[in-house]
């Protein structure tokens, strides 16, 4: 292993400021506060160049599902390095890997959901299946039917299609998005925007929003409906029981095309392979990425229903999208081994059995605290709402700022959590222990204590 001594490091952190423009990042308030070098991973710990050990609860960036140094997907993509490290899908060529791969989702997806189309992230699976949706009614004869209908508050990703359906007011102020053709309706956000309702009739009545817009519309001009099964970096907020079902039975009526963003529910996070399987929805996209290698190589795409895939392969012609990378080899070998480990040490029956419920009732236990508004949670998936007061469900004044200072608090102790506004978000490798899981929600309410 690379050993990597003290002066270095900061030599690197300080090369980094001065080079490195870093994503989602505020580079002065980076360049004065520094930049932390992680140097190595082991199981559900990493390490940063200062030797001290964390506990990563967020698996990366939701992504390290089956934990650090996983050996067989190290040799799994120095195989494929040796054998053949690039060759395009573009020309009537593809690889041992890529073509494996695909079938291995079109197994875990299911009945009626057999083609998977490859991009490098999230971000461009979303432009992906937005061109495919377009072209799919362009060829069935109704061209004006293109407009996408997304959600306040979600997160698709970072391209200009990606950020413009995500529904982010702070990224749709940069850069002028969203770009045409995409609308946004109410998330189902119950504690925060659920007033006097209870969880279920607000489910529905946001719900209910979705053909509210189609009706405005028309839903001849509406194309498709996105949204995250569970919206993650918006604060993983877990929808009540009677909002996906209402928005299938939507999308059916009207002939909307419906898209879910499976880039964090994926792969087993809420205790199935996919999030709308959990759900009981079946949707005409579903967007993959992070848990589909565990972040061990860049890789992401859109499986889509075999009645859209059909249109484009039948009667589209030539779909003129796709990218350099689109199916890398080594990038599907990394991912074939990632699927393996998922499938022979039943990571997903794990989180739906047994360590998905210990982790529910422990980061349930949270609730009691003064500072917690719902502890929620859903798979390994887990979000306290910090609030000044309980009864009125009333937030602070500045919620970024209590939000940073309880995840500033829990990273110096150990443990990283992600704050999305004053939501404290956990997604932990699937690996973790009933120990770990215990571990985390204990520093959590010791930085509560404290921040109290
Ligand atoms: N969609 C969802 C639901 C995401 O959470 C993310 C990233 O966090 C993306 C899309 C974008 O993926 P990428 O960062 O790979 O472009």
């Amino acid at each position: 292993m690379l050993e990597v001594s003290r002066e270095p490091i900061r030599d690197l952190a300080a090369l980094d400021t001065a080079h490195h423009l870093h994503p989602f990042a505020d580079m002065k308030e980076l360049v004065e506060g520094g930049v932390r070098v992680m140097t190595r991973g082991e199981g559900v710990y990493v390490w940063d160049g200062e030797g001290k050990r964390y506990l990563d609860a967020f698996a990366g960036l939701w992504c390290v599902n089956v934990g650090y140094g996983r050996r067989e997907i190290t040799e799994a993509v120095v195989a494929q390095m040796d054998a053949l490290p690039y060759y395009n899908s573009f020309f009537a060529t593809t690889t041992a890997p890529t073509a494996r791969l695909a079938a291995e989702i079109a197994r875990l997806a299911g009945p009626g959901l057999s083609r998977v189309f490859f991009t490098n992230s999230g971000s461009e699976a979303n432009d992906t299946w937005l061109r495919m949706a377009r072209v799919h009614w362009a060829t069935l004869g109704q061209p004006d039917k293109k407009i996408v209908i997304a959600r306040h508050n979600a997160y698709h990703g970072s391209t200009v299609a990606g950020a413009s359906l995500g529904g982010m007011k702070h990224m749709h102020e940069q850069g002028d998005l969203p770009i045409p053709g995409i609308v946004h309706i109410g998330q189902p956000h119950w504690y925060v925007e659920g007033g006097d309702l209870s969880p279920e009739e607000f489910g529905l009545a946001r719900a209910r929003e979705l053909e509210e817009k189609i009706l405005e519309l028309g839903p001849e001009r509406v194309a498709a409906f996105v949204a995250e099964p569970v919206q993650g970096t918006g604060g993983i907020i877990v929808p009540p029981a009677s909002y996906w079902p209402e928005i299938q039975r939507i999308c059916r009526k009207y002939d909307i095309l419906l898209a879910v963003d499976e880039v964090i529910t994926g792969f087993g996070r809420l205790g199935s392979w996919f999030g709308f399987q959990h759900y009981g929805l079946t949707p005409d996209f579903c967007v993959i990425a992070k848990g589909l290698s565990s972040g061990y190589q860049p890789i992401a795409g859109v499986i889509v229903a075999d009645r859209v895939a059909d249109v484009l392969t039948n009667q589209a012609g030539q779909f003129h999208h796709g990218f350099t990378y689109s199916g890398h080899p080594v990038a599907a070998a990394a991912a074939l081994a990632n699927l393996r480990i998922l499938e022979e040490e039943r990571l997903v029956e794990r989180i739906r059995d047994d360590i998905g419920p210990y982790f529910a009732e422990r980061w349930g236990s949270l609730a009691d605290h003064v500072m917690v508004g719902e502890a929620v949670s859903t798979g390994l998936l887990g979000a306290v709402q910090i609030v000044i007061d309980k009864a009125t469900r009333t937030r602070f004044s500045r919620p970024h700022d209590i939000g940073m200072i309880v995840r500033n608090f829990c990273i110096m102790r150990g443990v990283i959590v992600r704050a999305s506004a004053d939501r404290i978000l956990v997604s932990p490798p699937f690996i973790i222990t009933r120990e770990e899981v215990d571990q985390i929600v204990s520093t959590l309410r010791a930085v509560l204590d404290y921040v109290a």
